[in-house]
């Protein structure tokens, strides 16, 4: 919040609640008004007070707070002249909260083994999951996290790419079908075949998932194709939703965490697709899981992804008429970078604006 008011001097500048406003709403737990200290006066208050409104219950419509600046010598005066001469400084606007949007989202732990040894599975930690309560909270959107099993109470939710050829080195892939096809008996022309069958499937290794996955290169196919990484995404998320057993989380936001290393923390499919994957936990931060879900809800960054090359010119995104990247600051870590969640700024994580919660809400 930026107060400026155009006096030399105040008594105080207080934050205000409307009398009638009072059974909703509360600062800091307390009903008297709310002081803003001298030293935040022209500057931001970003970093130094920290003020908490409660809303007491449901609000079904805007409500405001007001800042009054009291002039000099004004608090020495009756009540009904400081009333009179108090100014407003600035106001907060409390945006109504009876339009909660809800969010089915599931969190997959996967188990990859690209080159055939024991699995590794993925993790997420609970102050990830917090925090995408609390950023979500901010859009009055509520989410319905599946963390455990429906079925087997406890359990966390697996998705196994260990015996998926698709996803196992050609020499992986040839191993476990020989393994199957001894275990069924077969003899040894029949596993060898077997072990061939499966080298030479077009789709054994298409996702080279056990190397480092690379959002910018791709994943490249045995066959000499290239994929991007969305493809592997979607193989991912569909092999998922088609596990019959899975079929309950079918309208759900899936999030996938691998136990791999990757040249990214996080990545959506997409802006606008609900499809996340994350990578070794030590490659993100602990907000990079709520910056990706706001790509899945449609969100852009609030910077500018390729900058012109001459600075005077307009933003690059802006030319483009991105509707939904409206407003763009510097990236981070640069003078004037904010701490949105859609900046770079992921360990200064803070905010998320009005204009934003809108384009999330309509993609929930
Ligand atoms: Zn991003």
């Amino acid at each position: 919040m930026w107060v400026r008011i155009e006096y030399d001097d105040v008594d105080e500048i207080r934050l205000e609640i409307n009398d009638a406003d009072k059974t909703f709403l509360n600062i800091n737990n307390s009903a008297e008004p709310f002081l803003l200290s001298k030293k935040n006066m022209n500057t931001n208050v970003e970093d130094s007070d920290e003020i908490t409104i409660t809303c007491l219950g449901e609000l079904t419509e805007n409500k405001t707070i007001t800042a009054y600046a009291y002039p000099k010598g004004c608090l020495a005066k009756p009540k009904e002249e400081q009333e009179e001469e108090k100014i407003v400084a600035g106001q907060l606007l409390v945006c109504k909260n009876n339009d909660i949007k809800e969010s089915k989202i599931v969190l997959v732990r996967v188990i990859s083994a690209a080159t055939g040894e024991r699995g590794r599975t993925g993790v997420i930690e609970a102050k990830e999951i917090e925090l995408l309560r609390s950023f979500l909270y901010q859009a009055l959107i509520f989410p319905t996290i599946q963390i455990e099993s429906n079925t087997d109470a406890g359990q966390p939710i697996i998705l196994d790419l260990s015996k998926d050829r698709r996803f196992l080195t050609k020499e992986a892939a040839r191993t476990l079908a020989e393994n199957d096809a001894r275990n069924a008996g077969a003899g040894a022309a029949a596993i060898t075949a077997a072990g061939d069958a499966a080298e030479n499937d077009p789709n054994t290794a298409k996702h080279i998932i056990g190397a480092q996955i690379d959002f910018n290169i791709r994943t490249l196919h045995s066959s000499g194709r290239k994929y991007k990484i969305q493809d592997m995404m979607q193989d991912i998320k569909q092999k998922f939703m088609n596990e019959p057993e899975n079929s309950f989380y079918r309208e759900c936001f899936p999030i996938f965490a691998l136990d791999e290393e990757a040249s990214f923390g996080a990545v959506t499919e997409a802006t606008g697709v609900k499809n996340v994957i994350l990578a070794k936990r030590e490659r993100r931060a602990d907000a990079a899981l709520v910056h990706e879900v706001y790509h899945g809800f449609g969100l852009e960054h609030t910077h500018d992804d390729k900058p012109p090359a001459n600075p005077a010119d307009p933003p690059s995104v802006i030319k483009q008429g991105n509707r939904n990247q409206k407003y763009i600051f510097p990236a981070a870590p640069a003078a004037g970078s904010t701490a949105n969640i859609m900046s770079y700024n992921l360990n200064k994580y803070k905010s998320t604006w009005k204009w934003q919660w809108e384009i999330a809400r309509q993609n929930v």
